[in-house]
């Protein structure tokens, strides 16, 4: 399996590359050169077996030449066996056709430790395989740091920098990235905010002398081989539900596109998917451009589903590329525009294209708050705002197949919000009850290049 550029200019590689290589030199993001498809009778295959197993059957074909088969279970067992749920991404029924597919269950209580926790086994086996060393460095808001720090501690051939903006993040947040003893997780209060931090994250990528010198690699969302760990429980989601002998539709809360783009990938190799249905909260770029066909920015309100709280979505360029029919030359001309001139229109075919896969919706700060309130007293589960922005768009979509939406958050990450709407403050889960009880390390840097590059360079492991 060969991957190769949305925009065209940059050369082709091979998964491990992919993985390790992240933003690809044209500026563009790496797609599969071909999607591998399944067989009905290989996806009905799937229905009820172990989540690890439905991952290594739909990941097989994307690593195939880069990890044997033993080395991939054995990779895809550790990466799960830290999720506290034996079905690793359980369902629960929320209404008579409509599912909710729990993504939380895992170390950090975001569906972002499904593609971290993997990566951090692949990129440890590749890195072990080769000897050489890699210093991850990553910007957070909140979620994505965490995620990064569960997955990268401890691991021998990996240090791993996260920065984020000193006093804004939650406080649950920022002891996920503070608790962990191991001596490769380094845990960075900047003083700024987050702009700022992915402003200093990009200028130590851009000083290629500085990105050689310590091996730097990235986890943004943008990496391939994390949209691909997600495409996995598409599969275990629908196979429950009675595909491939039944069509699924699902509804995904989304920013920067990422995880309702695995869903795309999944129905592109095979499984039945009907609507993918995106929901955003009042930052509304995604629901705009696939109402109007056009791509415009604005700007960034806080709202209670901070994780989805963008104005660039990033993963989208990579579905404009199959709309344009995979023209990477159209693709680099409309996100220069968008880019220099805060837009662009997409083309009649392309958005034809887009509407016949994905259908969208969005949820103001009142309704999510609605929603929980609301699921609680009709379901007895309490959802996290993000996945009630889900919940709310959703139940607008609502036809003949079984919906599907997804849970990307535990509520007890998010407390204050489902205490405001519900007056119930969710607890952490036991296994980390303990966690304000755990000591914190952090080191507190100004917002300043030259300052964090030393830092790096004198805490990394040699
Ligand atoms: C990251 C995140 C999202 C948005 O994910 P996308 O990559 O934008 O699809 C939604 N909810 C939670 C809780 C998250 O952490």
């Amino acid at each position: 399996m060969r991957y190769i550029s949305t925009r065209g200019q940059a050369p082709s590689l091979g998964f491990t590359e992919t993985m390790m290589t992240g933003l690809a030199r044209d500026g563009g993001l790496y797609v599969p050169d071909a999607i591998p498809t399944m067989t009905a009778d290989e996806i009905a295959a799937l229905a009820g077996l172990p989540y690890e197993e439905v991952a290594v059957r739909v990941l097989t074909p994307f690593v195939a030449g880069d990890f044997s088969d033993a080395d991939l279970r054995r990779l895809v067992a550790a990466a799960y066996a830290g999720f506290d749920h034996p079905a690793r991404a359980p369902l629960k029924q929320l209404g008579p056709n409509h599912f909710l597919l729990e993504l939380f269950h895992g170390p950090t209580l975001a569906f972002k430790d499904f593609a971290m926790q993997l990566i951090g086994q692949l990129m440890q086996a590749a890195l072990a395989a080769s000897g050489e060393r890699i210093t991850i460095v990553g910007a957070t808001s909140g979620d994505t740091g965490s995620a990064a720090i569960e997955a990268f501690r401890g691991l021998p051939n990996v240090d791993v920098f996260i920065l984020f903006p000193h006093g804004r993040v939650s406080e649950v947040q920022r002891r996920q990235m503070t608790t962990p003893a191991e001596d490769n997780v380094h845990a960075v209060a900047v003083d700024g905010d987050f702009d700022e931090c992915q402003a200093r994250l990009k200028d130590m990528f851009n000083d290629h002398v500085f990105r050689d010198e310590v091996g730097l690699a990235g986890v943004n969302s943008i990496n391939l081989a994390r949209v691909l760990a997600q495409v996995v429980y598409y599969f275990t989601a629908a196979t429950a539900l009675g595909a491939p002998h039944r069509t699924v539709d699902c509804t995904v809360p989304t920013g920067n596109f990422g995880d309702i783009f695995a869903g795309y990938v999944a129905k592109a190799m095979g499984l039945p998917v009907g609507r993918l249905v995106v929901a955003t909260n009042q930052n509304d770029i995604l629901h705009r451009t696939l109402a109007t066909g056009e791509q415009r920015k604005g700007r960034v309100e806080p709202s209670i589903s901070p994780s989805m709280d963008i104005q660039v979505s990033s993963n989208f360029e990579r579905v404009l590329f199959d709309a344009y029919g995979r023209d990477g030359a159209t693709i680099a001309a409309q996100m220069k525009a968008l880019s220099d001139e805060g837009g662009f229109a997409v083309g009649q075919g392309a958005w034809e294209f887009l509407k016949e896969h994905f259908d969208s919706g969005r949820a103001s700060e009142d309704e999510t708050r609605a929603t929980i309130a609301r699921t609680l007293a009709a379901t007895g589960e309490l959802l996290c705002p993000h996945s009630a922005v889900g919940v709310h768009v959703a139940e607008a979509h609502l036809g003949d197949a079984p919906m599907v939406t997804l849970a990307t958050a535990h509520p007890a990450k998010f407390p204050d919000a489902v205490e405001q709407a519900t007056g119930i403050r969710p607890p952490l889960p036991t296994r980390m009850a303990d966690l304000y009880d755990r000591p914190e390390r952090m080191t507190r840097s100004a917002n300043d290049l030259a300052a964090l590059q030393t830092l790096v360079r004198e805490k990394r492991r040699a």
